[in-house]
């Protein structure tokens, strides 16, 4: 339980921090030894409203600053987070449970993030178009969407947020951000940093409640223009329906289902090791894990021995350890529909190489084995289900032709990744995939400059790029007659 003593960790709306209304609080759990963390203050919908409210009013003038003079404030939460690095990435270890390592990247990943949009919202530009009528001209500018309510999961809850804020700072618009119930804490350091850049009150604001409130408040709200979501396809869904009473503009960063493929010019060595690295990191909570291994016929059994050596000799412990290059999952529940998922496949024929349970090294905290499975069936559940989970299906194949059919038989299209060395494999695979990233020799492809998110049921818009711009901005049409 948390202590008595305990500081309560508030939201931030207008530029102070406050309780929720009615006292209602929540409790943080560190998912490596199962104890309270601390206690944030949970509000709901009259807390979201005056958030909203700020973020309206303080519009008028965020707008209106240059974007050279907003492009300052933003490089200076890049330099905070980069100085105050190892402080925020110990918080998210606590409270998300990912090694530390991956969570300074985290956090220098998001400030790579900052100063990139801090440098891109001076090219929002608009396009002088030319006549076809000698008194006529034609010109776009490029105008913030407005107020924004932005809403991310736990999985990156740094990361996540910086590509809503910094895109949306850039562009001139304000926000108010709501964090995962689990995983505020690191997200109330980084307000902390904004408000010691020199952000103005009310242009970022932070609300912490029951996700339906908040989400109720900023659909029905019309100060709320756009809706940021990153989270799953299903409630991704229910906001999008929820956004068109209002004609809200609304971005989707969804789930995935990502399929890896090897080819036989690739070293099956190498590229299991690799393969190791993208499907563990964060336990495989992350939506562009490859989810699915299809390695040709004649690299498979050198790249299953490979697999299943380094997965079972990852170091599985508390992310705080030095060392440790895997945590614990991020909650029971993520345990237990593992467990599911593994017994599902097996009754449909998979065996298991390698891990398949809970760890019985650990007393307390969500500790799962590294598991590597192979003959899967294709009425597994894990084929496909979205799995968020530390386990690796190995299957094969040996023409191009096919494993681009069974890579895209899925309702997601968000990450898929290929490892060969011909230009022509290459090129087909590219063009062969429905995904909207794809990582050739590249299991972890995330870059601030370059466009990320999904086709088909993985989402809607790209974040970050010039694209994680422009979903911030409007494009008005000036239709200027000149006179005779
Ligand atoms: P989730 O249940 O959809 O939750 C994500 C966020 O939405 C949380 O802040 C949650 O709040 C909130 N939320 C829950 N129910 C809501 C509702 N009815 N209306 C509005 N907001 C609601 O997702 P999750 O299972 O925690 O997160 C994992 C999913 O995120 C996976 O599918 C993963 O692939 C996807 N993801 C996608 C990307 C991408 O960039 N494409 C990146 C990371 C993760 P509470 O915490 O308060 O419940």
């Amino acid at each position: 339980m948390a202590t008595a003593t305990a500081t309560l960790r508030k939201m931030f709306i207008d530029g102070k921090w406050c309780a929720a209304d009615g006292g209602r609080t929540l409790e943080v759990i560190n998912p490596a030894n199962e104890e309270v963390l601390a206690e944030i203050a949970y509000g709901g919908r009259a807390e979201t409203r005056r958030a909203l409210e700020a973020a309206h009013k303080a519009m008028q003038s965020w707008m209106k600053l240059t974007s050279w003079d907003r492009g300052k404030i933003i490089k200076k939460i890049a330099d905070i987070m980069r100085d105050k690095a190892d402080a925020i990435a110990r918080t998210l270890t606590l409270e998300q449970g990912k090694p530390l390592a991956e969570a300074k990247a985290e956090i220098l990943h998001s400030a790579d993030t900052f100063e990139w949009f801090a440098e891109e919202g001076k090219r929002a530009y608009g396009q002088v178009i030319p006549h076809g009528a000698p008194g006529k001209r034609h010109m776009t500018l490029k105008h913030p969407v407005g107020v924004v309510g932005a809403i991310s999961p736990w999985n990156f809850p740094i990361t996540l947020q910086a590509r809503k804020i910094a895109p949306a700072l850039a562009a001139g618009c304000t926000i108010v951000s709501k964090p995962a119930s689990q995983t505020p804490l690191c997200l109330i350091q980084l307000f902390e940093f904004m408000a010691e850049a020199g952000v103005p009150v009310g242009v970022v604001n932070l609300v912490m409640g029951p996700a339906q409130e908040i989400a109720d408040e900023f659909l029905e709200n019309p100060i709320c223009r756009k809706i940021s979501f990153t989270g799953s396809t299903e409630v991704g869904k229910q906001l999008m329906k929820g956004c068109a009473d209002q004609m809200k503009r609304v971005s989707l960063e969804l789930g995935g289902h990502a399929p890896f493929i090897v080819f036989p010019d690739a070293d099956p060595e190498v590229v299991a090791k690799a393969a190791v690295i993208g499907k563990f990191r964060n336990n495989g909570q992350v939506c562009i894990a490859p989810s699915r291994f299809y390695v040709h016929k004649d690299v498979h059994k050198k790249f299953t021995e490979v697999a299943v050596e380094t997965a079972k000799n990852l170091k599985l412990g508390n992310g705080l350890e030095p060392g440790i290059e895997i945590g614990p999952m991020f909650e029971k529940k993520a345990m237990e529909s593992t467990s599911v998922l593994i017994e599902d496949a097996k009754k449909t024929g998979a065996k298991v190489l390698t891990g398949g349970k809970r760890s019985d090294r650990f007393e307390k905290g969500y500790f799962f084995e590294p598991t590597v499975l192979s003959n899967l069936s294709a009425e597994a559940k894990i084929m496909t289900e979205e799995p968020f989970a530390p386990v690796m299906p190995l299957l094969d194949f040996s023409k191009l032709e096919d494993v681009i059919q069974q890579a895209n038989k899925t309702r997601y299209g968000l990450a898929a990744y290929v490892f060969t060395n011909d230009l022509t494999v290459t090129w087909k695979m590219a063009e062969g995939l429905e995904a909207g990233i794809i990582g050739i020799n590249e299991p972890v492809p995330a870059v601030p400059q370059c466009p990320f998110g999904g086709m088909k049921e993985s989402g809607l818009g790209r974040e970050l790029g010039h694209d994680g711009l422009e979903a911030y901005l409007e494009t008005k049409y000036i239709a200027l007659r000149l006179r005779e």
